[in-house]
């Protein structure tokens, strides 16, 4: 089992891993490093690797990274705003949701939200991202009047938005179509959604996860619909719950059968379950989320797959810690996510640890695995490569301060 940052393995080459590695991932690996697109088979047979050829998969992954994107890791400036936790869907690995009438239930005020989005932006943030609970009580022009009243104060901060799941929420409250609605978002200053609620595009796996939520045909729809009218998305997938490593292949070939005709994901995200507070863990039906290993062959694979239709691989660093996140950018990722400040102010008054990194702290940590530092805008955009360290940059005290917390809901500015 490859220990995360070991300079053993940091130090071999891609060529060297290859020639270590077993005769049929040696072959898979030649492929993807000859830009041929891999199939389900081989896929599959990257993603059940261990030892040596896990190592091939990860230096490959990571040498097809410098030659797609090159050695700067992004970061984006923004800030989380969960407006309400109160959620009748009841997915069985939420930790984030309340019942109406729970002592915890909340509904932030729309001022409040607007003032939150001005606080953002005069520390720096160039994007907010907007997930909510869906309450019943809803009203069906709750989103977009959202959308109006932070664009009226800020018109030039990047809206990230909603996901399928609150996009089809949305349809159903206002009986308007589809495309329609997306269209009365974007006019209300939607400029980008985000590609959770996609868990695993696997009707049986999401029937065992939650069966009120969208079905995988559903979740297509809004994302190619999304895509249609020029709103780009990401893309995520959630794993270490149910699911099996063919399950990732498979959503991921869905992935990059989307992104061929649409052209539209910015990136891919594969987002660790969090295991605690969840009624899916409680109840026996899952794994305690993933180990290192299964992290790294997401992210490789993610990287190896899609390499030539999406460029972009995401480390979400609040569901997998820092350390596990350093290793995954070595493992064919190339984007740290963003800074999460939507809690810095209980860091600021004394909590232990918060969703939030300073984009000092994420400097410096790329710097500590020898790449470049740059902070881009939500479409990937450079705003600025750091190339020698600032005064502010320091690695944060805590290593590891959120995944395991039990007392922090896992739902951030991804969701799942
Ligand atoms: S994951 Fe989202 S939709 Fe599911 S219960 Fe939690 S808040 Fe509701």
């Amino acid at each position: 089992m490859l220990k995360a940052m070991e300079p053993r393995w940091r130090e071999i080459s891609w060529e060297q891993a290859i020639n270590a590695a077993s005769m049929n991932v040696a072959r898979i690996l030649e492929k993807a490093l000859a830009g041929e697109d891999l199939d389900f088979q081989d896929g599959l047979a990257l993603s059940a690797v261990d030892g040596v050829d896990l190592i091939g998969v990860v230096k490959v992954a990571d040498e097809l990274r410098r030659c797609a994107v090159g050695d700067r890791i992004t970061y984006v400036v923004n800030r989380n705003l969960n407006f309400t936790n109160v959620c009748f869907v009841g997915c069985a690995f939420c930790g984030f949701s309340r019942g109406p009438n729970s002592p915890e239930a909340y509904f932030h005020s729309t001022e409040s939200l607007v003032a939150k989005s001005i606080e953002a932006v005069e520390r720096g943030a160039t994007e907010i991202c907007i997930q909510g609970g869906l309450p019943r009580d809803l009203d069906g022009s709750y989103y977009a009047d959202l959308l109006r009243a932070i664009k009226s104060r800020l018109p030039k901060l990047h809206l990230h938005a909603y996901s399928p799941m609150e996009i089809t929420y949305g349809v159903e409250k206002t009986r308007m179509s589809l495309p329609a609605y997306l269209r009365m978002l974007k006019d209300a200053g939607l400029d980008s959604i985000p590609g959770t609620a996609a868990e695993i595009l696997d009707d049986d796996v999401r029937k065992s996860l939650s069966p009120n939520k969208l079905k995988v045909r559903q979740w297509v729809d809004v994302i190619r619909a999304a895509h249609e009218l020029g709103i780009p998305s990401t893309s995520t997938m959630m794993y270490g719950h149910t699911e099996n490593p063919e399950h990732w292949v498979r959503h991921m070939l869905l992935l990059r059968d989307i992104q061929k005709d649409t052209g539209g994901f910015t990136e891919f995200v594969p987002l660790g379950f969090i295991h605690s507070r969840t009624r899916l863990f409680h109840t026996g039906r899952a794994r305690p989320g993933s180990s290192l290993r299964e992290d790294l062959i997401v992210h490789a694979l993610g990287r190896i797959l899609l390499n030539r239709y999406i460029p972009n691989i995401q480390v979400s660093w609040v569901k997998l810690g820092f350390e596990a996140s350093l290793a995954c950018l070595e493992a064919g990722a190339n984007d740290f996510s963003g800074t999460l400040m939507e809690e810095s102010i209980s860091k600021a008054a004394g909590a232990n640890f918060g969703e939030y990194v300073s984009p000092g702290e994420f400097r410096a940590m790329i710097r500590s695995i020898g790449r470049t530092p740059a902070e881009r805008t939500t479409t990937y955009a450079i705003r600025r490569t750091f190339e020698q360290p600032h005064s502010d940059e320091r690695l944060p005290l805590e290593r590891m301060p959120v995944p395991a917390s039990a007392d922090h809901p896992p739902l951030t500015c991804l969701g799942y």
